[in-house]
């Protein structure tokens, strides 16, 4: 753990080295200052000498003036380095999580990925930081200190250095509770975030519902005990270090007394004793770091420890080594005796065959549930098979690299998401790389261009967050502009007008017939009416394939579909026309 964690430092090898050498050295004046004080009074002073008084004075302040500016170089670096290890990470962390599969989304919370991408990664910067660093630094002051006062006078130094441990005892246990008080912060500050994501998400029910007030006080209850719990991380916070003052005041005074005697009688220099004094201030700064680290310590390493778990879960479906960039694919589909599940206890498909000639449209009809769906997840590979083989243009798609294979195929469905952004962004999401001519034709062709002629913005206007500002069949309509640029030989529509009333519907099948043209077409639907120019309807329910064959054909047979039929013709002669 700890080694991969320092590997983060090699690309930042060079500022490491300028700032922890920097570091170093502050200490290192640090440690000198008490001994050019002893020098001063002892010999410095006696003589009188006035020049070389104010020669040194002068020297000194050159001296603070580079420590000083050493200073800001380690809290600049150091934070840069920090900053940047930090940004490293998220970066990697993204770029992972893009790469998952659909089965570690099916099984994550969102604001999971997103504390662990934002949140988590806070205290790693500041522990990479001040980590290595500060720990260096206070055991080198620790010991330094401690060899010059036991050279200056061994028993007051042995008398000063017996706080430290009970320093570390004070700092370790306040610590200790400190730790769990932020844990505990840090657990109510994300049932504070999920609430307000929970309410603003859902503000236009929870307005409908008129339901503020309840989302108000359910709100507080979480925003109080959030400031309890991070009232009493104070609290702890306040009391040890209230604790770790009081005892190195004391030392001082322990010090002052006892060095007064050995100063007295002989055994110390009044330089000495002065030196003593300030070693003692000089002893205090590394239990302060040693301390504050007790803290970002195990706060930087959890965030480190949740980052590896998620870096560690490799993407469920991959490149194999042998993949080879797919040719451009005709969209032969063939199903051999495949089975899947999406966990254990239950399973969707079983041994299923099924194939779907290049250019033909096939209906995918039968109750919900049923795994229609999941069949088509399939094909662009959302999840692999558990058993048996899909091939495209007799090519098994494990044979594609991923890139290749899902470029080829489009898939438009209920719910469509689109970003937040313009018109024209989102039809350019089908493929970054279109010209202003291509968006153009492709808004066109799915009926779109009348609509964006209306607006007063027309292509620039934005859309609200995931297109909240368009209708169903507006959205809908710039889902199939936005698949007429990726033109893909391969579509898939998954109940994608089930949404929309029948009037809609209509304008949008007509668009959806002209980019079905010259493509394999699977489509899921409900509405049989939607359906009766497919080449071939396959009826799936829970036992798997029922039927296929031509819609008439079907009806003919009298089976499953059939019903289906008939149920739905009737309803159409009530006036129902949802089916
Ligand atoms: P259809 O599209 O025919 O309505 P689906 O293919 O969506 O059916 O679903 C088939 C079965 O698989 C259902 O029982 C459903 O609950 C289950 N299922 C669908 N998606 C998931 C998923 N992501 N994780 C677990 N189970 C799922
Ligand atoms: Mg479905």
């Amino acid at each position: 753990m700890l080694r991969k964690f320092f590997s983060y430092y090699k690309p930042h090898k060079r500022l490491f080295i300028i700032d922890f050498s920097s570091a170093v050295f502050v200490a290192l004046l640090e440690l000198a200052f008490p001994l050019a004080v002893q020098w001063f009074i002892d010999d410095l002073l006696p003589s009188g000498n006035w020049s070389l008084i104010v020669q040194t004075s002068i020297l000194l302040l050159l001296v603070y003036m580079l420590s000083t500016f050493m200073q800001f170089i380690v809290n600049y670096l150091g934070h840069k380095l920090g900053i940047n290890i930090e940004t490293d990470m998220r970066r990697e962390l993204f770029n992972h999580v893009q790469k998952q599969s659909f089965r570690f989304f099916d099984n994550t919370k969102t604001g999971h990925i997103m504390s662990r991408i934002t949140n988590d990664l806070f205290d790693l910067g500041e522990l990479a930081h001040h980590g290595p660093e500060d720990i260096f630094i206070a055991v080198m002051t620790l010991i330094g200190a401690f060899l010059i006062m036991f050279n200056i006078h061994p028993e007051l130094a042995v008398i000063a250095i017996v706080m430290v441990p009970f320093l570390s005892i004070v700092a370790t246990y306040g610590n200790i509770q400190m730790n769990k008080a932020w844990k505990r912060m840090y657990g109510k500050i994300a049932d504070v975030n999920g609430r307000v994501e929970d309410s603003v998400s859902g503000v236009r029910v929870v307005q409908s519902f008129t339901n503020e007030q309840f989302e108000m006080d359910r709100f507080q209850k979480d925003n109080g005990e959030f400031r309890l719990a991070k009232l009493r991380a104070y609290k702890v916070m306040a009391g040890t270090h209230s604790s770790i003052f009081m005892m190195t005041r004391f030392v001082t005074l322990v010090v002052l007394v006892v060095g007064s005697y050995y100063t007295l009688n002989g055994s110390m220099s009044y330089g000495d004793f002065v030196a003593f004094v300030l070693f003692v201030n000089v002893l205090i700064k590394p239990v302060d770091k040693i301390t504050a680290l007790l803290e970002l310590y195990p706060k930087g390493m959890a965030g480190f420890k949740r980052f590896m778990e998620l870096m560690e879960q490799d993407p469920e479906v991959q490149d194999a080594p042998h993949a080879k960039p797919a040719p451009v694919l005709k969209g032969d589909i063939e199903f051999t005796n495949v089975s899947f599940r999406y966990d254990s206890h239950k399973s969707v498909l079983k041994n299923i065959d099924l194939s779907i000639p290049a250019g033909e449209t096939v209906a995918f009809v039968g109750p919900s549930g049923a795994g229609k769906t999941t069949i088509c997840s399939l094909i662009p590979r959302f999840y692999d098979v558990d058993q048996g083989e899909i091939s495209i243009d007799g090519i098994p798609i494990q044979d594609m690299t991923l890139q290749s294979l899902r470029h080829q195929i489009g898939i438009v469905q209920q719910d469509v998401f689109l970003f937040t952004g313009t018109i024209r962004e989102n039809i350019a999401y089908g493929d970054l790389e279109a010209s202003d001519e291509d968006i153009l034709a492709a808004a066109h062709k799915a009926h779109l261009e009348d609509f964006i002629a209306s607006l007063p913005e027309g292509y620039e206007t934005q859309i609200g967050e995931r297109g909240l500002k368009l209708s169903g069949g507006q959205k809908q309509r710039l889902a199939i502009a936005r698949m007429f640029l990726k033109n893909p030989p391969i579509l898939i529509l998954d109940e994608a007008t089930s949404a929309l009333d029948t009037a809609t519907e209509q304008i949008i099948q007509e668009a959806l017939t002209e980019l079905a043209e010259n493509r394999t077409t699977l489509i899921i639907a409900h509405r049989l009416a939607t359906i009766r120019d497919a080449d071939r309807v396959v009826v799936v329910t829970e036992n798997g394939i029922e039927e296929q064959g031509s819609y008439d054909e079907l009806v003919a047979q009298n089976g499953v579909f059939a019903k289906l039929h008939h149920s739905q013709f009737r309803e159409s002669k009530l006036g129902i026309t949802k089916a």
